[in-house]
């Protein structure tokens, strides 16, 4: 196909513009329909219900696949849904390896429904490949990474883990939504799954719900099909649609994303408020040459953490550009506090093992002018710092 020559800025902007025959729509449509008609008996046109396969999801499950270097692509109602999935792969008496430092969806998922039906995991630093052998378990059929991590930004290298994993037999699912394809192939590194909340960078407006999986080799893209139409948390047409529309901006967003993450993390690094900056495109972070050796380009996420606790309640409240919201990955610039939100699930001890405590924040750096980005936060800071001497004490 000649399209496999083209660079991945091209087939992202190319995103469904097939040649239809019909009208030679440049974006492919939105098809509604959930029922398809039948030529005659034991004849199909490759569609007839739409949970199992619906032309516009089609489009967009060719394309993630396509992307990720992958055989098949499944689009699901949210990124939990696509977990959900993958992990219905696992039966009764099996055991994962997982990630220290994890989306807290990710851990309420295994820990509060996965182990009812018998699944259990272990959570280990998945770099520490002495740590990832002790935890290995005679039913152990899987290691799931993300990296980088999410608040944390740990960096796992997945040549290494899956080159391990293999060797054992086990099977490696990424987590690819903080780097996207864009920035990083799990599957071309030797990994067998990999999975997306599409929610954010792909989508990448705050206005899409979507999870994506992606699969590697034909027996496991058949049992994910299965499990995909099976389970039923596919993803509607106008949401693949919008999806779609998304994705086809993606190098241009990410290109910023990744600038504007540099210069606030540059920032605020040398911030008197500030104790410590976790961005993985600093060349001081621990992670930062596996991070190059394995992705092209760095995530807008970073995480950081004030000197004071004191300072975050005043410094989300006179945020005025950057919104105090949960999510990450859109155009807009979120700032999100992990221990009481996206992270409240995992159990204190923990967190704070790990470093996700009260003075940590996490910002996703949006595509406004860094500029004003900067003055933002310094405002912030300012205003905090001095209710804080003044104060003593903040009120929530
Ligand atoms: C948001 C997120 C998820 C969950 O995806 P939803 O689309 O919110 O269901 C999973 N993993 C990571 C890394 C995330 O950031």
């Amino acid at each position: 196909m000649a399209e496999d020559k083209l660079r991945i800025e091209s087939r992202l902007a190319q995103i469904g513009s097939v040649s239809e025959p019909v009208t030679g729509a440049i974006n492919y449509p939105i098809y509604q329909a959930t029922a398809f008609r039948h030529p005659r008996l034991g004849q199909s046109t490759g569609f007839d219900y739409a949970r199992t396969k619906s032309p516009t999801r089609t489009i967009l499950e060719e394309a993630a696949a396509e992307l990720e270097s992958g055989d098949a692509g499944f689009a699901c109602s949210s990124g939990m849904a696509a977990l959900q999935i993958v992990f219905t792969l696992f039966a009764s008496g099996d055991h994962l390896i997982v990630s220290l430092d994890l989306y807290g969806g990710t851990y309420r998922l295994l820990e509060r429904i996965l182990s009812k039906y018998g699944v259990t995991a272990s959570y280990v630093d998945t770099n520490d490949l002495e740590a990832l052998e002790a935890s290995r378990q005679p039913n152990t059929k899987a290691v799931f990474i993300e990296t980088p991590t999410n608040p944390l930004m740990m960096i796992t290298d997945i040549a290494a883990v899956s080159a391990w994993a293999k060797k054992h037999g086990l099977l490696t699912i990424v987590d690819n939504t903080l780097l996207t394809p864009f920035f990083q192939r799990p599957l071309e590194l030797g990994a067998d799954i990999v999975v997306h909340s599409a929610t954010k960078y792909l989508g990448g407006h705050n206005d899409v719900l979507a999870g994506l999986i992606v699969t590697k080799g034909k027996e496991l893209s058949e049992e994910i099909f299965f499990l995909h139409n099976s389970i039923g948390s596919v993803l509607s047409p106008t949401d693949s649609y919008q999806l779609m529309r998304g994705m086809k901006t993606l190098a241009l967003r990410m290109e910023r994303h990744q600038t504007n993450a540099l210069a606030v993390s540059n920032y605020l690094k040398t911030h008197p408020q500030i104790d410590k900056v976790y961005y993985p495109g600093l060349p001081e972070h621990p992670g930062h040459q596996v991070q190059s050796k394995q992705s092209s380009g760095n995530t807008g996420i970073f995480s950081f953490k004030v000197t004071d606790a004191r300072y975050v309640e005043p410094i989300l409240r006179n945020l005025k550009l950057i919104a105090f919201a949960e999510s990450l990955g859109g155009v807009e610039s979120l700032m999100t506090y992990p221990s009481v939100q996206t992270h409240a699930d995992i159990p204190l001890e923990i967190r704070e093992a790990i470093g996700v405590d009260d003075r940590l924040l996490r910002f996703s750096v949006g595509i406004e002018h860094s500029d004003d980005i900067i003055a933002d936060l310094g405002q912030a800071l300012e205003a905090a710092r001095i209710e804080v001497e003044q104060g003593g004490c903040a009120h929530g």
